[in-house]
């Protein structure tokens, strides 16, 4: 199956867990529950200090390492940051970027376009968060994704858009435990499928995946992902949860 056809599932652990040796556990469990699905590329995106000694864990299986943040630059004067090319040779191939998370503590659309170029330069996927706060009735909601849009990947070349990902979070929903109904999936997933025919063209929106997040859990995957029209979730809390996370994997796959 091509890269594009297959089901995505990404677990951003945020700042989670506390030890290195919790963190060993549960990725052990996940490898364990999601060995049988082979059709699912799974991702997991754990603190940054953790990522060395998972890649160690990476042996006999397909599980992927993601980063939850990256600096657009390869080096220099950034403390605290980390750079694409260190994440790569810690083992990451896929970096989320402008999570609500770090747009709250004052990431700019600006800060995400350059850090998804860089990205895409380093030779990994780019996994863009786009959602909005809050929803009004009349549906203004949808000017800011296409906003969001528009900034993180309006520069991006056409030929690259395989490894891009936009994942649709309403902040809303995420860590809440309201999820979105399928038909917000479904008609947020065409409508940035409409935006990004819009900014490049119909192959072009073909090539971007769309995947959702936003409490994401093993009872309510399945029906998003049969009848949302999504390739797959991006999945904070149960991904923290081996047995979850794998029905997780289960329901897409
Ligand atoms: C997230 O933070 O990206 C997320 C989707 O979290 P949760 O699944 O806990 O809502």
């Amino acid at each position: 199956m091509s890269q594009l056809k297959r089901p995505l599932v990404i677990a951003n652990w945020k700042m989670n867990p506390v030890t290195l040796q919790e963190a060993k556990t549960i990725f052990t469990g996940i490898k364990n529950n999601s060995k049988k699905f082979l059709e699912t590329t799974v991702v997991i995106a754990p603190p940054t200090l953790y990522i060395t000694e998972l890649k160690k864990l990476t042996t006999k299986t397909s599980l992927a390492l993601g980063a939850q943040n990256t600096h657009f630059d390869v080096k220099g004067a950034y403390t605290g940051e980390h750079s694409i090319p260190q994440l790569v040779e810690a083992g990451v191939s896929y970096i989320i970027i402008g999570h609500s998370e770090r747009r709250q503590q004052g990431e700019t659309d600006e800060l995400i376009s350059r850090k998804v170029m860089a990205t895409l330069k380093g030779k990994c996927t780019a996994v863009v968060c786009v959602g909005e706060k809050t929803r009004d009735t009349q549906g203004n909601f949808y000017s800011l994704i296409e906003q969001q849009i528009k900034a993180a990947v309006g520069e991006v070349q056409k030929s690259r858009l395989k490894d891009v990902v936009i994942a649709y979070e309403p902040i809303w929903a995420i860590g809440t435990g309201a999820t979105a109904t399928v038909a917000d999936v479904m008609e947020m997933q065409l409508f940035i499928k409409k935006i990004l025919t819009k900014l490049f063209d119909r192959t072009g929106a073909r090539n971007v995946r769309v995947i959702y997040g936003g409490s994401v859990n093993a009872d309510n995957a399945k029906e998003l992902f049969v009848s949302g029209g999504i390739n797959g979730f991006l999945v904070g809390g149960a991904s923290l949860k081996p047995v979850d996370f794998g029905k997780i994997i289960q329901a897409v796959n």
